[in-house]
């Protein structure tokens, strides 16, 4: 891999269960597109699509987004954990965006700042005139961001690949004569040579499921970030549809004398089973076959001392399961993974274009916290959730 002089970008090894794996995700080779590999994730045809928006209206719950804010998710203006050099942290920007920074070597000035899907736009949409409108303010502007190291994207919708917001943090970057790396799953690589006319080749690493690289930032630290599965797909438009690769990520700090390096899972966007049902019991949801990529990423690389999970824009259920997780399929995660501390992400901030007719914007949180306590987990230490603004520090 090509290297700067500030920054070394180093592959890892395959972990060891992974090495003699066929690449069963790939459609291909070299790859043109990617699926699921597993039962546990079903094609929604576009019959489907066209009825669930439009002609079903039984299990329709249009309940709109409260007014006054009331049991909405509270803003505050982000401190990003400054007064913890010596912790893990992830500040939430709002839906799947955070900044995460890991702990600050002695001598250092900070630890590594990678920022998680950015969206700092008004819609997550191909347009700012039309498309899902975010209802919770983003707690800073993209200038008021500290100096972000590295970029990662999980997939490119819009919710979690947003062209003005990366052009926005690239430009300040560029103000504050920093370059950013863009880390990216498999087949995204031309959305941003396309994006940032002034990438070079060394500015972005475009990774498989189960590739992994070292990055060694000059003067301030070393990491492993590595790309992990998850259940979803991929487009921008009409003729796109799964042709570059979605992921999960995991950020590994560096092992150094004198402290107990620590882990988190970010899981992008992703969904854990399939159901037929759009209100299906437990006995459907638990007859369902799970997506073993999560115990096959918790028995490789965890324990996680964090991870931040979606559990919103799941409704209707037979129609989004294979690609959202209700909370019941991310406290299923939390486990699988064995996460020590899962906050909820990927709710309280945009309604998607199919969920917003079925999905209450309250219940994502009230069901993650009931799930959790009746799997015997601790609310607000094994999981929970955070403000829009806060650092979760581990
Ligand atoms: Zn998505």
């Amino acid at each position: 891999m090509a290297t700067r002089s500030d920054i070394a970008v180093t592959p890892l090894p395959l972990a060891a269960r992974q090495s003699q794996r066929p690449s069963s995700h790939h459609d291909g080779s070299p790859p043109t597109s990617f699926r699921n590999p597993w039962p546990s994730s079903q094609p929604i045809g576009l019959a489907k699509i066209i009825s669930t928006r439009f002609l079903r209206s039984a299990d329709k719950n249009n309940v709109p987004v409260p007014t006054d804010r009331k049991g909405l998710v509270t803003v505050r203006k982000p401190n990003w954990g400054m007064n913890s050099p010596d912790n893990l942290k992830a500040t939430w920007i709002g839906h799947a965006s955070f900044l995460v920074e890991t702990q600050c070597l002695p001598g250092r000035a900070r630890g590594l700042r990678i920022l998680l899907d950015p969206v700092f736009s008004e819609r997550t949409s191909p347009s700012q005139w039309f498309g899902p409108k975010r209802y919770t303010p983003t707690p800073c502007a993209v200038d008021e961001l500290p100096d972000v190291d590295i970029i990662t994207i999980s997939h490119n919708h819009y919710d979690h690949c947003d062209s003005w917001t990366i052009l926005e943090v690239w430009r300040a970057s560029k103000a504050r004569n920093r370059t950013p790396l863009i880390a990216c799953a498999l087949g995204n690589r031309a959305f941003f040579t396309n994006l940032l006319p002034d990438l070079a080749t060394e500015d972005i690493i475009e990774l498989d499921w189960w590739d992994g690289v070292q990055i060694d930032i000059k003067d301030i630290g070393s990491m492993e970030l590595i790309c992990t599965p998850a259940q979803h797909t991929s487009a921008r438009g009409p003729n796109d549809k799964d042709k570059s690769l979605w992921c999960s990520w995991i950020i590994r700090e560096a092992k150094t004398e004198g402290r107990s390096p620590k882990s988190l899972f970010f899981a992008g966007d992703t969904g854990y089973r399939h159901v037929n049902s759009a209100k299906p019991t437990d006995e459907e949801e638990d007859s369902m076959p799970h997506c073993p990529a999560f115990k096959e990423i918790g028995d490789t690389y965890g324990p996680f001392d964090l991870a931040l999970l979606p559990i919103g824009l799941y409704s209707p259920r037979d129609f989004m399961s294979s690609v959202h997780c209700a909370p019941e399929d991310s406290v299923c995660i939390h486990q699988d993974i064995k996460s020590k501390k899962s906050i909820g992400m990927h709710y309280g901030t945009v309604r998607g274009g199919i969920s917003a007719y079925y999905e209450d914007v309250l219940e994502p949180p009230a069901r993650w916290k009931a799930e959790g306590e009746k799997k015997g987990l601790k609310w607000g230490e094994d999981i929970g959730l955070c403000d829009v603004g806060e650092t979760v520090v581990v």
